[in-house]
């Protein structure tokens, strides 16, 4: 009998009933917006920014509308203007390129490496272009983060984590998100915790924090604000900072902290559920799994593998059989983007020079969703459905010739 998988790969948790009772309070009291509290109200997204600072161990944090926002934000607090360069990753989702062009700078990009991290030998050529990297954690992949501090403080390259797919993780015994001067987060419905859209940025540095608080919208309110610099940091910025609205409201953060709270046992669920697949895929032949390092505590909420070096036709294939028997597998390689799946030649806006390295790599992409709605025998039987799709094409003769 053929298997088939019946689950859906978007289909995230219902919200918790904790969070929904927080959330039904919020509109009941009409006061949605952030500076809207009542008497001795501290108001949740300012509670939040609180619990969220401390579980990071950062000083300060703002909760923001979206991670592009939280990323445009960290680069304009960091000074970065109109025509200057900023260093990012070539294998990354659009909004962080995106978030370089909403400031009007041009992003460098750095090569992918075969374990879907920026290359830090291409960065180390390439570091004297800019003085500020967006270094993208992509799929959760975690670099060499010693190394690569090494290089980016050697020449005094600032650096900005775009953390959407490692909150919850750690490189060694830091926090994802708290190398670099400036962490960003996205709580959008596909990241660790959902608010349908939303993200934080964090800092231990008070002139960025109180620009980025004046940039989001604060409207002379900062003294709201719990995770927030002493009113003095603002003292010499207030009246030079444009207000760029993209704050979070309160209702959003109801929603969230209860998943805060939540996140360590989620992400210990994600990880049970990338080792059953990863298991299930182990020594399958023309399969390449991507290994991570020791130091690496990812947080695995989607799964990748390559088919490196095979003919695009064959991936094409592994991809139909997948899919007819219900397991939706993304491809970085094909010739057109396709839903989330666009990369960097696909961001003309930048002017992009072709990566043969990237393009080789991209090429053998392949992508999974691993909700949390999927049990661990859910993940089981899709290992195995991969496992004997990718087989057949394999053996059929699947390499480049
Ligand atoms: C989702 C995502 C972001 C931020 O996305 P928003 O939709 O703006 O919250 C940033 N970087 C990566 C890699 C992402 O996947």
């Amino acid at each position: 009998m053929t298997e088939i998988f019946t689950g859906s790969f978007t289909q995230q948790e219902p919200i918790p009933d904790a969070g929904i009772a927080a959330a039904l309070a919020v509109l009941q009291s009409g006061r949605l917006h952030r500076y809207n509290v009542a008497e001795g109200e501290l108001g949740q997204a300012a509670e939040l920014e609180q619990e969220f600072a401390a579980a990071m161990g950062a000083k300060y944090c703002l909760a923001v509308a979206s991670g592009g926002y939280a990323m445009g934000t960290a680069l304009r607090a960091l000074g970065v203007q109109a025509g200057d360069k900023v260093l990012s990753n070539a294998f990354t989702l659009a909004p962080v390129p995106g978030a370089i062009a909403a400031v009007g700078a041009v992003p460098v990009f750095v090569e992918v490496d075969e374990g879907l991290k920026i290359d830090l030998d291409d960065l180390e050529t390439k570091i004297g272009e800019a003085r500020v990297l967006l270094l993208s954690h992509m799929r959760g992949h975690i670099c060499d983060m010693d190394r690569l501090m090494a290089i980016c403080d050697a020449a005094g390259v600032q650096v900005i984590e775009d953390c959407a797919h490692t909150m919850g993780a750690k490189w060694g015994d830091t926090w994802s998100g708290r190398h670099g001067v400036v962490g960003c987060y996205s709580t959008q419905t596909y990241k660790h915790i959902n608010s349908g859209e939303g993200g934080f940025l964090i800092t231990d540095d008070p002139q960025i924090a109180a620009r980025a608080i004046m940039l989001s919208g604060s409207y002379m309110l900062f003294e709201r604000h719990l995770a927030a610099p002493p009113v003095e940091a603002f003292a010499d910025i207030k009246l030079d900072t444009p207000n760029v609205s993209g704050r979070m409201d309160n209702l959003r953060a109801a929603i969230l902290r209860p998943q805060l709270r939540n996140l360590t046992a989620q992400c210990d669920a994600w990880n049970a559920r990338y080792r059953v697949v990863e298991d299930g895929l182990s020594d399958c032949a023309g399969l390449h799994l991507i290994t991570r390092g020791p130091k690496e505590r990812f947080v695995a909420s989607s799964f990748q593998f390559l088919l490196k070096d095979w003919r695009k036709s064959a991936i094409r294939d592994v991809l139909q059989r997948c899919a007819a028997r219900g397991v939706e597998l993304k491809w970085f390689g094909a010739d057109a983007p396709a839903g989330f799946t666009s990369k960097y030649d696909s961001w003309r806006y930048a002017n992009p020079q072709p990566m043969p390295n990237t393009d080789r790599i991209l090429r053998g992409v392949v992508d999974m969703r691993l909700p949390l709605t999927f049990s661990l025998e859910d993940c089981a039987q899709i290992a195995r459905i991969i496992r004997a799709e990718v087989g057949v094409v394999w053996q059929a003769g699947a390499a480049e010739p």
